[in-house]
C-alpha cells in the first residue's frame, strides 16, 4: 500500500494514520523525497481502504501489490519527467541521445567528442572516468580529476554528463560534477550504492544486472526512490545468456514490459547489449521501435585506438548517421502510437 501524503500533514494526523495501519497488521516505512511524502505499509491483510483514505493529512491511497511499489505504474500513471536542466529532459515522449566514449581518456578526447555533440544536437555525454574492468591490469578511468575536467568542456558547451559511479565514497566528491549518475551492471544490485544515491538530489541511471532479471531492475530503482529519490531512469544494457556469439543478449522484451510496470523512462544501451560495432546501429533502432525513451552508445573519434570497448564504439561518422536515424525512427513510431 503506498498513502500519499499531504505536503502540509501534522505529526498528530501522521502519528494517528501510522497507528491505524499498523493496527490492521501492516508494517510502516516513511519515505520523504524531492517530490513528495509517502508512507509504505507492508502486510497481507486485505483491507477497505476507504477506512484510510478519509483520515486527515492524505492525498491518495493506493493499493499495489507488486513486490516494488514507488516505482510501479500501478500508483502513478503519469509517467516520470527526468529533468537535467537548461531545458534537457529524459521522458517519456521525447527520445535522449546519449553518446561518447565507454572511457573518458585525454582534454584532446573530452573536445572532439563535446564537439561531435554540439555538431549533432546531442545533449548528453557518456564516459567512464571510475571504470569496472574484469581485470584489473585493465585501464581503470582517469578519475576525479578526469571528471572536472570533462564538466569544465561539456558545461561550457551545455551537454549534460552521464558517468557511472562504483562506490558510496565517490557520490559526494563526484556531485558537483555530474547530471547523470549510472550505477553499472556490475552495481545494479549494491544496495548499499543504491541507498546511498536515494539521498542524492541528482538523476540516477540503473543498468540491468549482468544476469538481472526485470523485477530485480525494478527493486534496485525501488531502493533508490524509497531513499529519497525519484529522478530515476532504467537501462536495458543486455543481459548474459548461453549465447556466446554476441557480447550479451540485449532484451529488447524488458522495453515494453518495463515501460507497462514502471512510470520511470527507460532507456536502451546496443553498444553493451550487442557488444559488435556493425550491429549497434540495428540495435539502437530496434530499441527505439520497441518503444525506449533514450539510446545510449558508445563512440569515439577513433574507436581502434579506445582505451576500452573500441570493438563496439562508432566514429563520428556512424554516431552522426545514427542519432539522426534514431530521431527519424522515433518520428515514425509516434507515428504508430496516433493509429
Ligand atoms: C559502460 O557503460 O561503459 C559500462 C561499463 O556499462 P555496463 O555497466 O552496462 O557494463
Ligand atoms: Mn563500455
Amino acid at each position: 500500500m503506498i498513502i500519499q501524503l499531504q505536503p502540509d500533514i501534522s505529526n498528530s494526523q501522521k502519528e494517528n494514520l501510522i497507528q491505524k495501519v499498523n493496527g490492521i497488521g501492516y508494517k510502516i516505512t516513511e519515505v520523504k523525497t524531492q517530490l513528495g511524502d509517502y508512507l509504505i505499509g507492508i502486510g497481507k491483510k486485505e483491507i477497505d481502504i476507504r477506512q484510510i483514505g478519509q483520515m486527515d493529512g492524505i492525498i491518495d491511497i493506493h493499493i499495489v501489490s507488486d513486490e516494488y511499489k514507488l516505482v510501479s505504474k500501478k500508483w502513478k500513471a503519469k509517467p516520470t519527467s527526468v529533468d537535467l536542466g537548461d531545458n534537457i529532459f529524459i521522458k517519456e515522449g521525447e527520445m535522449a541521445v546519449i553518446t561518447g566514449p565507454c572511457s573518458i581518456e585525454s582534454e584532446e578526447q573530452i573536445r572532439s567528442v563535446v564537439a561531435h555533440c554540439v555538431e549533432n544536437d546531442i545533449k548528453m555525454m557518456r564516459g567512464g572516468v571510475f571504470k569496472p574492468r574484469s581485470s584489473p591490469y585493465a585501464f581503470r578511468g582517469l578519475g576525479l580529476d578526469g571528471l572536472k575536467l570533462w564538466y569544465e568542456i561539456a558545461h561550457e558547451a551545455g551537454i549534460k554528463i552521464v558517468t557511472e559511479v562504483m562506490q558510496t565514497s565517490q557520490i559526494e566528491e563526484m556531485y558537483p560534477y555530474v547530471d547523470v549518475y549510472q550505477v553499472g551492471a556490475r552495481n545494479s544490485q549494491n544496495f548499499n550504492l543504491l541507498d546511498e544515491l536515494g539521498k542524492v538530489d541528482k538523476a540516477v541511471m540503473i543498468k540491468r544486472g549482468i544476469s538481472g532479471t526485470i523485477e530485480e531492475l525494478l527493486q534496485s530503482a525501488e531502493y533508490v526512490f524509497s531513499g529519497g529519490n525519484e529522478k530515476l531512469i532504467l537501462c536495458e544494457r543486455g543481459i548474459r545468456t548461453y549465447e556466446r556469439a554476441s557480447r550479451n543478449t540485449l532484451d529488447l522484451n524488458a522495453i515494453p514490459i518495463l515501460k507497462a510496470k514502471s512510470h520511470l523512462p527507460v532507456i536502451v544501451d546496443p553498444s553493451h547489449g550487442i557488444g559488435i560495432r556493425a550491429y549497434v546501429p540495428q540495435m539502437a533502432l530496434a530499441g527505439v521501435m520497441s518503444g525506449a525513451d533514450g539510446i545510449i552508445y558508445e563512440s569515439h573519434e577513433v574507436p581502434e585506438k579506445a582505451y576500452s570497448d573500441g570493438q563496439q564504439t562508432l566514429d563520428f561518422a556512424q554516431s552522426a548517421r545514427l542519432a539522426g536515424w534514431i530521431r527519424e525512427s522515433f518520428a515514425m513510431r509516434k507515428g504508430f502510437d496516433l493509429l
